[in-house]
């Protein structure tokens, strides 16, 4: 399975981090599998990074095969969605921004894409997934999936022309603004907003 990410799809959080605000094309990047953190498993701060950040992001699930995915067919590739978190080590990061290289160790490191409950996509208003993200009890995220530059629909289309998606491949659409950093002993909270009322779907502990 692939771990496919979207770099600054909300305006607020690409003006955040003074990053342009893209207008044409998605910023796409990926993790490799050994990335994933499943089942509220506690996340080990690693040695490499002294400014480790959270960014909750609504992660979809590809759910059929398909390579040059076209709107109209989009959703048809998704039917459960969920929260994530896409750990990012901020200095390495910068380093590698500012020497024009690739951010794979920065952002693609073991356990760096947490991965929460998959909801079905009908619990939710597709459109407008409303989410939060709570560190140690208080509201660092509150996002809402209205505000993406690139929507579902069009990451799916983008996506899918440079790489053919498959059942299991994991999307993450991009985080909102509040991102911020963690230290051991921190809890991070995902909650989805859905038509049943709020649900969390994933608890790590930083340790
Ligand atoms: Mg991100």
């Amino acid at each position: 399975m692939k771990i496919i990410c979207i770099g600054r799809n909300y305006a607020k959080h690409a003006k955040e981090l003074n990053n342009p605000v893209p207008k044409t094309a998605p910023v796409v990047f990926m993790k490799p599998p050994t990335a994933l953190l499943v089942g509220d498993k506690p996340f080990y701060y690693p040695d490499y990074t002294k400014d480790l950040h959270y960014e909750c992001e609504v992660v979809l699930k590809i759910c059929k095969n398909g390579k040059s995915i076209r709107p109209e067919f989009a959703m048809d590739y998704v039917e459960n969605v969920s929260l994530g978190i896409d750990f990012t080590a901020r200095d390495l990061q910068s380093e590698c921004k500012k020497n024009g290289h690739p951010w794979e160790i920065a952002k693609g490191f073991d356990n760096s894409a947490v991965m929460g409950t998959l909801v079905k996509k009908e619990q939710v208003e597709m459109d407008a997934i409303e989410f939060q993200l709570k560190k140690n009890g208080a509201i660092v995220q509150h996002g809402n999936s209205k505000d993406m530059i690139f929507n579902i629909v069009e990451i799916i289309c983008y996506v899918s022309k440079f790489f053919k998606l498959n059942i299991g491949d994991l999307i993450y659409t991009g985080t909102p603004e509040g991102v911020g950093p963690v230290a051991i002993g921190d809890k991070l909270e995902g909650v989805l907003f859905t038509k049943n009322g709020a649900v969390k779907v994933f608890e790590t502990e930083i340790k």
